[in-house]
């Protein structure tokens, strides 16, 4: 099976699969001066893959000027001190997933609404390395990342956790607000990987109000056919949240 060590979703836009094929996903952005911006670090385990990435796209860790986390969870945050190590970047996420950050854990436990929640909350909290984060990351922002990427705060999964729409390309990272696995299609986050359940369900209608002709997705593949007309039918399955 082939696995590329990067993908183009769009001009400026590049999908980094850290673990498989697209089980796990970082996103590159690329400035016209040519400086990228990462978003995501995967695992603790992801910096050569990351690097492998940036490779493919003829890119090198110097180039990465700002990392953006969507969220402070081990899979997304696990290389975070790593890569801004490795490129000199700051690490820039949501105020929400700060406590995470500097803990190097979840801070937050998992929705204990749920019986898998409630038995999650009693295991060892997941750790990783720890680091100190950069800019915060706020609803509405336009970052000057390729042209203007906008900040979408979608908390549940955690506090913290944002979606990001890149709008000159129309291309919407959704993060873990929802995930779109092959062997499965569109779906929420499971119950008890979410700080707040409820609240995912709520935020993930703001992912159907926004304008976008790409979604990719931390988690699956991405959806370049009628993705906000299948994502707007997906939450009308899902009821009002
Ligand atoms: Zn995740």
């Amino acid at each position: 099976m082939t696995r590329p060590a990067a993908v183009q979703v769009a001009p400026q836009v590049w999908r980094i699969p850290t673990i498989g094929r697209d089980l796990v996903n970082s996103f590159a952005f690329v400035d016209a001066d040519g400086s990228v911006t990462l978003v995501d670090c995967g695992v603790a385990k992801a910096p050569p893959r990351i690097v492998a990435g940036l490779a493919a796209m003829g890119k090198r860790p110097a180039d990465v000027t700002r990392i953006l986390l969507t969220h402070v969870h081990p899979d997304h945050a696990g290389a975070a001190a790593e890569m801004s190590r490795r490129t000199g970047a700051d690490v820039w996420l949501h105020e929400g997933d700060h406590p995470s950050a500097t803990a190097g854990t979840i801070v937050q436990k998992p929705d204990q609404r749920y019986r898998l929640g409630r038995l999650f909350a009693r295991l060892p909290e997941p750790s990783f390395e720890p680091f100190q984060p950069g800019p915060l990351l706020n609803d509405g922002d336009l970052l000057p990342v390729a042209g203007g990427l906008r900040v979408v705060h979608t908390p549940g999964h955690s506090p913290g956790h944002v979606s990001l729409l890149h709008e000159p390309t129309r291309t919407l990272i959704t993060g873990d607000a929802m995930f779109n696995f092959r062997f499965r299609g569109l779906m929420l986050s499971p119950k008890f990987l979410c700080s707040d359940f409820v609240m995912t369900e709520k935020t993930a209608h703001r992912l159907g109000e926004l304008e976008y002709d790409r979604a990719a997705f931390t988690h699956g593949q991405e959806m370049t056919d009628r993705p906000r007309e299948r994502i707007r039918g997906f939450l009308t399955r899902l009821g009002s949240g």
